[in-house]
């Protein structure tokens, strides 16, 4: 072997193996249906190739097989990685699919290189050409090497123009960033691969080999470090071994010159105490220098401040647009942003057992903020927001497969707001909001550092989003609250005129039907005193039947009348010692033939105890015979009707002085116990109106709707109560009613005295 060649040995072989290793690396994790992994493989397999053959032929192996072809072979490949070169930019930066035209074409300008060099078509070793300055000559070797170059040379000139054309037209900063790595790749792999043109194959092969290292992370990263932020970080390491390296050099110096004159001092035993000291600073060191870097160039912001003034700002702000003004400005104004926006995330259910979430925007980059109606548990959005519950970048929506077919509204959504990155904000069970972040003013790129601290950022809003969100839930619920509260009133001032207008009906109408009443009254008893007229037996019923009617019209009147009083309480009480049972008794005697005409029995029950009471007896009689003439309408033929008393002391409790109460019972259809208080209103009815007949005691006669409410007023006037207990309204089995009416003994006005 020849001496010569084992330098390069050393070089290709190690890099052969590491080629290898990285293809096998970049296969094990590719991501299926991603054309660009794909293509990064078969790029990483063709340099391995490459490597291989620089190696054989240091070896000399290739001599022996393809004698023809050996001088270009190491740079055939160069030609297909050039192609394939711009088939990962295309993929990369324009996510079409492989585009296999750039391979196909640089494939066959390959095939044509090769065919000229083993020389199908029989040329002469040297062409020539007549130029008009003369005639030249060309070997035939350098004519292919010209035509591998012209090859070569026109797909990099291709890759440098369309990265070109993506940088001016990429719409976020992270593209533009990307692109720029990109450039630089292409930058390396260009060199080396003209110095391999030129057989400059060991330092060529090298840079290659960076190339295809910043070509592999480049694929497989989204996040690529800003490059201002990369750059800072080599000045101030360089900055920072700098320093380290004077601090020695001093240390040693000043060692030398304090303790050179002891014997015992061994300058080699001070510089390993003076490199050990310094490894051990040496951190604290970059970390110091890498700030002070960053601040020269104004870079930094003050990471603690800015999340103490955060927290402060918005812990006490109960708004939520506050909250979000104040909270996206001051995130805004840490990071030097364009601007952001806030989301509010709330859980609604969109299926069975599924869930989704609806992004309500607060503040907007612009004035309108697109709302996200439904993001459904399997979105990919959700999974990383809810879920996963980390930052989105534009990039990697841009860049990640899984980002390719998005449902319209998620797509139509995200292409409303320029987002360069999403920060999702989590209380500790639930997912709530949804930062929206806008580019830097600087054009840079967010750093791994500016994620962290946005992530820290949107952990203090959790809470105040929260507590803003509870706020405005209460708000809500008070303004609803205050709304029906306002509808109420109305409905009561409407309810309230529209009883006014009964009472007043019923005042007028009364007085107003009083007078011709009065007349035909008259009238009619003329004609019944007519002892002529009433021999006839045609005209005496008639006659009577005009009396009836006069009479039952002359009792709905005072009814009316009495309601009237009640309503404008100008009902006066004539009151004097009453003996219910008396009262009760009579008015029974009245009833006395429609209760034997409808087959019913009347029973009194411990009247006779009762003592007497201070009131109204008139009033008091309305009142019973109202009571006993519905007891006998809604009993069926056959029933009971009993009147029972009892003498009720002050210590019952169930008025302020000692009473009586009187229970009307029958054994009738009863009274549904959700109308028991109703029955006691004006012109309330319970049965069909159509039922009504003008017999005031037949089986469910019906009526005007006033006896309940005289016998109300007339018991109140009286400081006394009345109630009905029944178990309900039911035509076959006759559960019944009990009118309970308790009266005190005394009235306020006068002296108990009087009773004895
Ligand atoms: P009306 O003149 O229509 O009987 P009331 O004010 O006396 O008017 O009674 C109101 C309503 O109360 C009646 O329409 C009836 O439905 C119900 N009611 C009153 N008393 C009884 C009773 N003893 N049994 C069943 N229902 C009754």
């Amino acid at each position: 072997m020849n001496d010569i060649l084992v330098l390069p040995l050393i070089l290709y072989v190690p890099l052969a193996v590491f080629y290898l290793a990285v293809t096998v690396s970049a296969y094990r994790r590719k991501r299926l249906h991603q054309a660009a992994d794909y293509f990064l493989i078969f790029y990483l397999a063709l340099s391995f190739v490459e490597m291989l053959v620089l190696t054989l032929a240091c070896l000399g192996i290739l001599e022996i097989f393809i004698p023809p072809v050996k001088g270009n072979l190491p740079r055939y490949e160069l030609l297909l990685l050039a192609g394939l070169f711009l088939n990962l930019s295309l993929l990369l930066f324009q996510k079409k699919g492989p585009g296999w035209t750039w391979l196909s074409l640089s494939l066959a300008w390959l095939l044509a290189v090769i065919l000229l060099d083993i020389n199908v078509f029989a040329l002469p070793n040297v062409l020539w050409f007549g130029l008009p300055g003369g005639v030249y000559g060309i070997y035939r070797q350098h004519l292919s090497l010209v035509a591998l170059l012209v090859g070569w040379g026109g797909l990099i000139i291709a890759t440098g123009i369309f990265l070109r054309k993506t940088h001016r037209t990429a719409r976020t900063v992270f593209i533009k960033n990307r692109v720029k790595y990109w450039a630089g790749a292409l930058v390396v792999f260009s060199g080396g691969s003209l110095l391999i043109f030129f057989q400059i194959e060991q330092v060529g092969s090298l840079l290659l080999f960076l190339a295809a290292l910043a070509i592999a992370y480049i694929v497989r990263t989204y996040r690529l470090p800003d490059l201002k932020v990369l750059a800072y970080k080599l000045i101030s390491a360089a900055l920072a071994g700098l320093l380290s390296l004077l601090l020695f050099t001093f240390g040693f110096l000043l060692g030398e010159r304090l303790l050179g004159g002891y014997s015992w001092y061994q300058p080699v035993l001070s510089s390993v105490a003076m490199a050990l000291m310094l490894l051990f600073s040496y951190n604290p060191l970059l970390e110091k220098t890498r700030e002070i870097v960053q601040i020269l160039t104004g870079e930094i912001y003050d990471r603690d401040r800015a999340l103490r003034e955060y927290s402060k700002s918005i812990s006490s702000i109960l708004e939520i647009d506050l909250l979000s003004t104040v909270a996206v400005g001051l995130i805004s104004e840490a990071l030097d942003l364009v601007g952001g926006a806030l989301f509010l995330v709330d859980e609604m259910e969109v299926g069975v057992g599924a869930s989704g979430w609806r992004l309500r925007g607060v503040k907007g980059m612009g004035d309108t903020l697109p709302n996200l109606d439904i993001l459904t548990e399997n979105n990919i959005f959700a999974r990383i927001f809810a879920g996963e519950q980390r930052p989105l970048t534009q990039a990697e929506i841009e860049l990640s497969p899984n980002f390719q077919t998005l449902p319209e509204n998620v797509a139509l959504w995200l292409h409303a707001l320029d987002v360069e990155v999403f920060i999702p904000i989590h209380t500790q069970s639930e997912w709530v909001g949804l930062f929206a972040l806008a580019p830097k003013h600087s054009g840079a790129s967010y750093s791994h550092e500016d994620l962290e601290l946005l992530e820290t950022f949107a952990d203090q809003t959790a809470v105040a989003l929260q507590n803003a969100r509870l706020v405005e839930s209460l708000t809500r619920v008070n303004n609803e609250f205050r709304n029906a509260y306002a509808a109420m009133e109305a409905v009561h001032e409407k309810l309230e005129r529209i009883e006014r207008t009964k009472s007043d009906f019923i005042s007028i109408a009364s007085h107003e039907l009083r007078t011709p009443l009065t007349v035909m009254n008259g009238y009619t008893q003329m004609l019944s005193s007519d002892d002529d007229l009433m021999e006839n037996s045609y005209y005496a019923e008639l006659i009577k039947g005009l009396l009836g009617g006069a009479e039952r019209l002359h009792e709905i009147i005072e009814s009316m009348l009495d309601v009237a009083k009640i309503d404008s309480r100008a009902l006066e009480l004539r009151t004097q010692p009453v003996s219910l049972d008396s009262v009760l008794q009579r008015i029974g005697r009245a009833f006395e033939s429609d209760i034997h005409s409808r087959e019913l029995s009347l029973v009194y029950e411990g009247l006779d105890d009762i003592p007497k009471i201070y009131g109204d007896p008139q009033s008091l009689e309305k009142v019973f015979s109202n009571l006993l003439s519905n007891a006998i309408k809604y009993t069926p033929n056959g029933g009971t009707i009993t009147i029972g008393g009892r003498y009720i002391p002050t210590s019952a409790g169930l008025l302020e002085w000692e009473g009586v109460e009187i229970v009307v019972s029958d054994t009738g259809i009863g009274i549904d116990p959700h109308v028991q208080q109703e029955i006691f209103t004006r012109f309330y009815q319970s049965g069909d109106v159509s039922l009504h007949s003008s017999g005031k005691t037949k089986f469910k006669a019906g009526g005007a709707g006033l006896g309940l409410a005289v016998v109300q007023g007339v018991v109140e006037a009286h400081g006394g109560r009345v109630w009905v207990e029944s178990l309900g309204r039911d035509e076959k089995n006759f559960p019944g009613s009990d009118f309970h009416i308790i009266l005190p003994l005394r009235q306020p006005a006068y002296d108990a005295d009087i009773f004895e």
